[in-house]
């Protein structure tokens, strides 16, 4: 499996993080669309059609994980023609989006709705949710393929942890928005310590730091991150590849 980094700045998009929530999970002929942030649609076409595009993924409504989605539907219903394309989110999120698209969605998309025990497999991939702590239902996702397993927090305040999938993930992709230096306001997101503990005590095999607030010390990051998980933590960056 490969994942694929198409932004990682949290909440808004700005350099050196470039796009925000974006990422590309891969197996075989499988390829999934994992939160589409504003700015990662062309980045994700670099690296796969949009007609090769298996299925798309939202974990939570937040427009950081969710705002390319009309650029898919404007590609696929007026370029492609396509009908019934596959994508999973929270329950209520198509009708909450669609607000904005005259008309609806039409049946450009197949909306399948994911919830705390779903499990599902697309393609080559398989799929579990866990609810995370962030205020909007927020969805954390493990990928399962060739018996690696790829697990990404979306956002979440400390009150989930990656232990919520079991141990040893072969690789933690985690939001670690904040630094331990007292900025991270009273709302649920991570600090690179907090996420380095959550995966460490997960027994997780490697840590990917992601959704990193703009402007963010990124070697305060990589520091903090990598003390508190007892190894050297990597930092996304865009169009950076792990093979899990
Ligand atoms: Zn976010």
């Amino acid at each position: 499996m490969e994942l694929t980094v198409l932004g990682c700045s949290g909440s808004f998009n700005a350099p050196p993080a470039g796009p925000c929530s974006g990422y590309l999970v891969r197996h075989g002929n499988t390829s999934i669309w994992m939160d589409c942030g504003n700015g990662t649609f062309a980045h994700l076409q670099e690296h796969v059609s949009a007609e090769d595009l298996t299925a798309v993924v939202i974990t939570h409504e937040h427009p950081d994980h969710c705002a390319d989605v009309y650029g898919l539907h404007v590609l696929m219903r007026y370029g492609l023609e396509r009908k019934g394309f596959p994508i999973y989110g929270p329950e209520g999120i198509d009708a909450h989006l669609g607000q904005l698209v005259d008309g609806g969605w039409g049946d450009t998309f197949d909306w399948h709705i994911i919830d705390d025990s779903s499990k599902t497999r697309v393609g080559d991939i398989g799929l579990r949710f866990s609810r995370t702590d962030h205020p909007p239902p927020t969805y954390a996702v493990e990928a399962t393929a060739d018996g690696k397993r790829l697990v990404y927090t979306a956002d979440t305040g400390p009150d989930w942890t990656v232990d919520a999938f079991g141990k040893g993930a072969d690789l933690v992709l985690s939001e670690a928005t904040y630094l331990a230096d007292g900025s991270k306001p009273d709302y649920p997101h991570l600090t690179a310590a907090e996420a380095g503990i959550a995966a460490r005590e997960a027994a997780a095999h490697r840590l990917v730091l992601t959704h990193l607030w703009p402007g963010l010390d990124r070697r305060m990051a990589v520091a903090e991150g990598s003390e508190a998980f007892g190894e050297a933590v990597i930092l996304a960056a865009p169009h950076l590849t792990c093979r899990v």
